[in-house]
């Protein structure tokens, strides 16, 4: 029952000591009954599923970029950048790669992730990301499973989200653009991606292209993103 506030002056209202069943406010002292605490929580939960159910529908603002909800589940969203933010190569020198070791998760994770306030980084997650071998040749490595604050979309996670190509087009400045995702491509030295018609390749581009652009994607505690 956490963050019930009173009435009258939105202080805290905690379990009286005094009296059983009853309620009051840490503050200003006011007394409430037990109904008065349960028709207050069922309020509070009807305003959270109302917003939850908001979510997918609201753009949201985070380290002075627009970002777009792409899942919610029980305690984090996913999110991901509404535009492609800039155009960087997956890795460099163009060497045998995976996600793990590539220069671009390095970027999103250091400086990039600087770019939020230490507020902002404390609402997003550390996740657990798998790292499968390619789709189409099972001897293209996809590498260990990662764990990161800023990542981007999988193959499979690109697949997963979006409903249509259409839905997965995103721009760089205002033209269509292609953009990176996080899985193998082809090649050991080449990345999957999505094309500028928002179809996915898996093929992918070699890793060294530096005009593919980078839409970030990230998990926020479902919790933060309710209050923003
Ligand atoms: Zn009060």
């Amino acid at each position: 029952m956490a963050g019930m506030t009173c009435d009258i002056c939105q202080g805290k209202v905690v379990a009286s000591a005094k009296k059983e069943n009853w309620f009051v406010c840490e503050y200003c002292g006011t007394e409430y009954p037990l109904e008065w605490m349960k028709a207050k929580f069922q309020k509070t939960q009807t305003v959270r599923l109302e917003r939850i159910a908001q979510l997918k529908n609201q753009p949201l603002w985070l380290g002075g970029l627009e970002w777009c909800c792409l899942a919610v589940e029980a305690d984090r969203a996913l999110y991901i950048t509404k535009n492609i933010v800039e155009e960087r190569a997956y890795h460099k020198p163009f060497e045998y790669i995976t996600w793990e070791d590539c220069t671009l998760r390095q970027y999103l994770n250091g400086e990039f992730l600087r770019r939020f306030s230490l507020q902002e980084q404390a609402t997003i997650m550390a996740t657990t990301l798998p790292n499968d071998n390619s789709t189409l040749y099972n001897q293209i490595n996809g590498g260990n499973t990662t764990r990161d604050k800023i990542f981007l979309l999988s193959l499979a996670e690109a697949r997963k989200y979006f409903s249509s190509n259409g839905d997965r087009v995103a721009k760089y400045k205002s033209n269509s653009s292609w953009w990176w995702l996080r899985s193998p491509g082809g090649r050991q030295v080449h990345a999957a991606d999505v094309g500028t018609d928002g179809s996915v390749h898996d093929l992918g581009h070699t890793v060294i292209a530096d005009d593919n652009g980078v839409r970030p994607a990230l998990w926020l505690k479902l919790e933060s993103v309710i209050a923003i």
